[in-house]
């Protein structure tokens, strides 16, 4: 499954949101690839067109698409040097998909800051470096293994080098990886060294219960936004106490809490949504009487690797699958109507999944 690792300072919110997010979280018993584990949470993806897809064929139930949330404390400044959990703490991060990087824009004077004082983006910075220390360590390990390999003249080893010199230079001026303009080309040669700084990043800049509906009034905030433009990465407003406290409630109350906060939705889901498309992930859906399902698949995908995602026999034997667009069906009707224009399309094994198909999969067992 793929994982979002969620890291910050000491006594940021990290604890207060990852524990909004485990209450709120979904049973693991829809999604037996997620892991049990009390640092991992799993988290259902809201999709809009669950609902519209449920109109069409009014299912037994909705599954909606999930991924999961990783706790990763403990980086304090020298984690790149072994101190604090130090490296088991990196090596955590190698392991996820993207970074949710939280960070203080609260007040309270009861809370101690580990640096003394409110300052999201020297927090930013501190953690930063520590994970551009590591991908230093990395970089300059295989620039120096691969020269070895240069003498050979391939030409492919010295685009590499090449790539891997344009990241050291990057690195060395206290920049990610990932604020350089790489092409996928260079991304691709790179890709085994699994750079720390190369994750895409989200900035969750937590705010006080008051300022949630203003969020972007907190300087604070306005800082973060300005940090994270530059280096490609984006920023959610949320505050971790609220967010905790609405996992605590359902329906109606949750309704009305959120409308006396000012909220048309909860800070949790904007994260969700944002961090899933931070995975750079589609979704695609199956419609039928039993369920209306989401289903996660990476761009790019072919059909049969898409149907893989529901069960290994699906890709082994996979046939064609019938695919209508979301729109396509939805403005239809119904399955039927869209098939009479015409829309409902078979697709072969070599079929690039977009996202919003309504996908059927026939396949041999
Ligand atoms: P962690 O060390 O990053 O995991 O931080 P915690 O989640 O344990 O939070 C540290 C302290 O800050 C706890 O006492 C939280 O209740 C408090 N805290 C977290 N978010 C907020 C917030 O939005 N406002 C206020 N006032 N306190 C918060």
């Amino acid at each position: 499954a793929l994982k979002a690792g969620i890291v910050g300072l000491p006594n940021v919110g990290k604890s207060t949101l990852f524990n909004a997010i485990t209450q709120a979280g979904a049973e693991s018993a829809n999604y037996p690839f997620c892991t049990i584990d009390p640092n991992v949470g799993v988290v259902e993806v809201p999709d809009e067109r669950l609902e519209g897809l449920a109109k069409i064929v009014t299912p037994n139930r909705i599954v909606p698409t999930a991924f999961e949330f990783i706790d990763i404390a403990g980086i304090v400044k020298g984690a790149s040097k072994g101190e604090g959990l130090g490296n088991k703490f990196l090596s955590h991060i190698r392991e996820v998909d993207a970074i949710v990087h939280v960070v203080r824009c609260f007040q309270d004077e009861n809370i101690t800051h580990v640096s003394g004082k409110v300052d999201p983006i020297s927090d930013i910075e501190t953690i930063n470096l520590e994970l551009i220390l590591a991908d230093v360590d990395s970089v300059d390990r295989k620039i120096e293994r691969s020269r070895k390999n240069l003498k050979g003249g391939d030409k492919k080893v010295a685009q590499e080098v090449e790539t891997l010199e344009k990241v050291k230079e990057a690195l060395y001026n206290d920049k990610p990886a990932r604020s350089l303009d790489l092409t996928d080309e260079e991304k691709l040669l790179i890709r085994d060294l699994h750079l720390l700084t190369m994750k895409p990043v989200l900035y969750a800049a937590n705010v006080s219960e008051a300022e949630v509906a203003n969020s972007d009034d907190n300087p604070y905030v306005q800082k973060v936004r300005e940090y994270a433009a530059a280096e490609n990465a984006e920023v959610v407003p949320i505050s971790a106490k609220v967010e905790a406290e609405i996992a605590e409630l359902e329906g109606e109350d949750k309704a009305m809490f959120l409308e006396e906060l000012g909220l048309q939705e909860s800070g949790l889901g904007r994260l969700i949504k944002a961090a899933y498309k931070l995975l750079g992930l589609y979704t695609y859906f199956t419609a039928g009487v039993q369920e209306v399902r989401a289903w996660t698949i990476r761009k790019g995908m072919k059909a049969p690797q898409a149907a893989g995602v529901i069960h290994t026999d699906f890709e082994r034997g996979f046939i064609r699958a019938e695919v209508v667009g979301y729109e396509d069906l939805t403005n239809s009707g119904s399955m039927n109507a869209a098939k009479e224009k015409g829309l409902l399309r078979l697709e072969g094994k070599e079929y690039v999944v977009q996202d919003g198909d309504v996908m059927h999969f026939r396949f041999n067992v």
